[in-house]
């Protein structure tokens, strides 16, 4: 059982088996891990790599990258040298792209052994998975389920996409290989519920949570909060990944978000979160800029604090005592309080300043 932040609910996660990924370990107790893609071409190194470490300070615990291609494969020894967190190398088909990652040293191969084709390229890779001691997962997509499967079913299902992680779990289990995760994803929000629901009834291997093709930010943001919050809830999943389309930070960020909205944050390096008023008629300062400006400077801040930004001093300090320290805005100047307490006025142009230096000495 999780203890959630979330006032008297217990979350009673999941009981999964553990898998292996670089120093980091998907499943059981450990925390959920927060994923992203790159979106740069992988066998450009440089802006790989580039893009990756900007990952890594937004928070991101594993990073996965196409590999579309033979040099793309090859890109992978190159691009592990140059980063910290464990590697997935996204692989469709091909089994020689599969050996060539996890010659490269990569973490995990998002895989699907069934679409390998022929049982002798499966168990070539399968060897080469156990003898790196990494993991594999298995993507199902409700958009490209197996044509048998669409014929039995009439069209994509929950029950349908269980069927089709069975088929492709079948494959690596009969060569006795377990480090196994398995992701169920739709782009409709209760389908996906419902498919990694019922997986979850069946199977104790690690689920990796997320919508597909969710939208750009605004829509994402709604669809995986809701999806992988809900989810999560519930028990089930041990990694996610947002999908955005647009800079994969920002995925960072909402998973973050999304976890720490439900006290299910483990970094252990912290986050501030950031609370602020809608606004109103009583507000008589620049508070969104201010909202923003401090989000923006907070978000790389390692420190498990809350911060309000209100609007007015009528309702601000009451409203934002939760926080462990925030401002409320009055006319043309703001009043800094810790735990709704006021202890500090200041001009409203310094509030931002004042705001940061107290939080740093926190
Ligand atoms: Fe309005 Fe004040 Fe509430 Fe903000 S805190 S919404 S300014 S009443």
């Amino acid at each position: 059982i999780l203890m959630s932040k979330v006032k008297n609910m217990e979350i009673r996660r999941h009981k999964t088996r553990e898998v292996p990924i670089g120093n980091r370990k998907i499943g059981g107790d450990n925390p959920i891990l927060i994923q992203s893609m790159t979106n740069t071409d992988t066998r450009d190194v440089q802006a790989t790599v580039r893009q990756i470490k900007d990952l890594e300070a937004a928070g991101c615990d594993i990073v996965r990258v196409a590999v579309p291609d033979m040099e793309a494969a090859r890109a992978i020894a190159n691009i592990k040298k140059q980063i910290s967190i464990p590697l997935v190398a996204d692989i469709h088909f091909n089994y020689e792209l599969a050996l060539e990652a996890v010659k490269g040293g990569v973490d995990k191969l998002r895989i699907n052994p069934g679409n390998i084709g022929d049982k002798e390229k499966v168990r070539l890779v399968v060897e080469a998975a156990r003898e790196a001691d990494i993991s594999i997962r298995i993507g199902v997509n409700a958009g490209s389920l197996e044509k048998e499967l669409l014929e039995k079913y009439g069209r994509p299902t929950p029950e349908a996409m269980v069927e089709s992680a069975e088929k492709h779990i079948a494959y690596l289990e009969e060569l006795n290989f377990n480090n196994i995760v398995v992701s169920m994803k739709a782009s409709d929000v209760r389908f996906t519920i419902d498919a990694c629901t019922l997986f979850s009834q069946k199977y104790d291997y690690p689920v990796h949570l997320g919508i597909t093709e969710a939208g750009v930010l605004r829509t994402s943001a709604v669809k995986s909060g809701i999806g992988i919050g809900y989810m999560l809830l519930s028990g089930i999943g041990d990694t996610i990944r947002v999908s955005i389309t647009g800079n994969p930070v920002d995925e960072i960020y909402v998973a973050r978000d999304i976890l720490k909205s439900i006290g299910l944050y483990q970094s252990g390096e912290g986050m501030v979160e950031v609370v602020s008023c809608p606004t109103c008629g009583r507000t008589e300062i620049d508070l969104i800029g201010i909202a923003e400006e401090m989000n923006r400077r907070l978000v790389h801040v390692k420190k498990d604090l809350k911060v309000a930004v209100m609007g007015c001093v009528v309702n601000g300090p009451g409203e934002g005592k939760e926080a462990d320290i925030g401002i409320a805005g009055g006319k043309g100047k703001g009043v800094l309080f810790k735990k709704g307490e006021i202890f500090k006025t200041v001009a409203e142009d310094e509030i931002i300043d004042a705001l940061m230096e107290e939080i740093e000495r926190m």
